[in-house]
């Protein structure tokens, strides 16, 4: 395997020499900087002790993860024995004269316990039950393998940060394969992205109610063809209960754009997309302080990374949006800048902001007939 070195954040990293990112023999995708800096920022914040990368690649998350945040025990563990050879390799570039290996596990003592492992991550989470307080899933497609085995090794009351690539199902353009993946209908058209994120974190919910357990989302969002979720556990029965109560679904009126939601176990009525997570995305005072730290911190893409969370700390935090050139274009209208919808929203005292999954959307209070009757307006 030909090798490059980068540097990333606080890591120095090898990685494969290749021409497509999916070609190379152990995987590595520099897009994913943004995601490893917030969750880098997160951690910071959480400052769990125990926490494992488990679907590690070369190693690079759970080395920053290592170096960068005040996390005492960090495992990194990957199911290719050349992601295994190259994490080893990496540990030793980054902890000079330090590692030690032992039937096949990388260790390293020191100020802080690393260890490398190349096992299914199924097993290795299976093995250490209640162990970490968090665990990062970010996998090739869907993390629903790996989630059961997940929320047994997490702490109950330990964070689970989880990335799902596969926009096709989570996005209604393979409505089986949410489905199967997912046991929920996915929506297409404007809305995708936002439900695609909510049947993500609305499986976790259905998934994790049986421990007993609920949770709270700390921060999540969709970007660049990922979604990324963190998820703070909450034990007891009626945390489950609570957090089961946040499901629900959406109704959407293909002809003018008009959406409802639903919350409840069941729907009510024909055609609902669901079920999908109606709670929040975000814990403001958590993604405050992430974006305070993101200013001062040396990130890898500071500056994307900061217009990034900007974006998300004024985003109102309320399930779905418009899209303006959608909703001009179901009711026969020009399209309009949302700045000037927004504005003139907020004179009449309605709260509206921009929203993440889309540039050309604003998130509102208002009815729908309003936003459209201002849209109207513009003509
Ligand atoms: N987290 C890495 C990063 O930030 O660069 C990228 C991980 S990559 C998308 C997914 C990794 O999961 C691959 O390296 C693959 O070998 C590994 N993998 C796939 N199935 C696995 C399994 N059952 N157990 C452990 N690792 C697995």
């Amino acid at each position: 395997m030909e090798l490059i070195e980068i540097s990333e954040g606080k890591a120095r990293v090898l990685v494969p020499k290749a021409e497509r990112i999916y070609d190379a023999p152990v995987f590595y995708n520099p897009v994913m900087a943004l995601n490893r800096d917030l969750s880098v920022l997160l951690l910071k914040v959480v400052k769990p002790k125990k926490v494992l990368d488990a679907l590690s690649a070369t190693g690079i998350r759970g080395i920053r993860y290592a170096l960068e945040t005040p996390a005492a025990e960090v495992w990194m563990n990957d199911i290719n024995p050349d992601a295994f050879e190259l994490i080893i390799k990496n540990l030793a570039l980054n902890f000079p004269g330090k590692i030690e290996i032992h039937e096949k596990r990388a260790f390293l003592k020191g100020s802080k316990v690393l260890v490398a492992t190349n096992l299914d991550a199924n097993r290795l989470m299976n093995d250490q039950f209640r162990y970490f307080d968090f665990i990062d899933l970010d996998p090739f497609g869907s993390p629903m393998e790996f989630l059961d085995s997940a929320l047994r090794s997490v702490k109950r009351k330990g964070v689970l940060a989880i990335t799902a690539t596969d926009t096709a199902p989570l996005c209604g353009a393979h409505p089986k394969a949410c489905l199967r993946k997912y046991n929920a209908v996915p929506i297409r058209g404007e809305l995708c992205h936002e439900a695609g994120l909510r049947i993500l974190i609305g499986t976790v919910a259905r998934y994790v109610a049986k421990y007993d357990m609920g949770f709270e989302v700390l921060f999540a969002y969709y970007k660049d063809h990922y979604f990324r979720a963190f998820l703070r556990f909450k034990d007891g029965a009626k945390k489950g209960d609570e957090t089961l109560e946040k499901l629900g679904y959406l109704y959407f009126n293909e002809k003018n754009g008009k959406f409802e939601i639903e919350r409840s176990f069941l729907p009510s009525k024909a055609k609902a997309y669901g079920p999908l997570w109606l709670g929040e995305l975000k814990n403001q005072e958590i993604v405050e302080e992430i974006h305070k730290l993101a200013e001062r911190e040396e990130i890898a893409e500071k500056k994307k990374v900061l217009k990034f969370l900007g974006i998300i700390k004024e985003e109102l935090d309320v399930p779905f949006f418009y899209d303006t050139h959608a909703l001009a274009r179901r009711n026969n209208l020009e399209a309009r800048k949302v700045s000037k919808i927004i504005e003139i929203l907020k004179e009449e005292g309605y709260k509206a902001t921009r929203t993440h999954f889309s540039p050309t959307a604003l998130k509102t209070d208002a009815p729908f007939e309003k936003v459209l009757e201002t849209l109207k307006s513009l003509q």
